[in-house]
């Protein structure tokens, strides 16, 4: 299935969570099992192109997009969370959201020296949480392979938050 046969199923929801934004729900894609492979396969492709050590996904569609790529991959996965779900020692970051901050957390021994990290989530809007989960990568030493997103906005000029890291973005709006 192409990259615009998937997009034909995402739904714009507007005014959800709140108003003013329009939400891109996923759920119809990963409903078509012929979709969501399809979305693991174009993801899958491009990585494969990259060296990495594994793949970070964030919570919390993020995981469902990264755990069947790392699975494809044959790749480790590492769960960037919200703070306070992960139960041993982590890393914490604070990132900015549009009104106030928030936190993720990954386990510290998740994020090795000199690896190379594919981050994943299902879209990116501002940046935001991307550049927050590439600056964890950065300060422990590591670096970032590349950034693979489902979904992206790019009205609202995410990557530019994101520097040099290569970004694959499969759909944009
Ligand atoms: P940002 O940090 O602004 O790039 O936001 C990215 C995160 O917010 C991702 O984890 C998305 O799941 C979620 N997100 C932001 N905007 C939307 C949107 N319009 N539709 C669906 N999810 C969104």
């Amino acid at each position: 299935m192409s990259p615009l046969e998937i997009k034909s199923l995402i739904v714009d929801v507007p005014d959800f969570p709140k108003a003013g934004i329009v939400f891109k729900d996923i759920t119809p894609v990963l409903a078509n099992p012929v979709a969501f492979n399809a979305v693991t396969e174009h993801l899958a492709e491009h990585a494969s192109r990259m060296t990495c050590d594994a793949v970070l996904a964030i919570e919390s569609r993020g995981f469902i997009i990264g755990a069947p790529l790392a699975q494809r991959l044959k790749l480790p996965l590492h769960l960037v969370r919200k703070r306070g779900k992960l139960p041993r020692a982590a890393i914490t970051v604070r990132y900015e959201l549009e009104y106030g901050f928030d936190h993720l957390e990954m386990h510290s021994d998740a994020i090795r020296r000199g690896g190379r990290y594919l981050i994943v989530d299902d879209v990116i809007a501002t940046g935001g949480t991307a550049a927050a989960v590439a600056s964890v990568v950065a300060q422990q030493g590591a670096s970032v392979a590349a950034c693979l997103f489902l979904i992206e906005l790019k009205f609202l000029a995410g990557r530019e938050k994101l520097g040099n890291v290569p970004i694959f973005s499969l759909i944009t709006y």
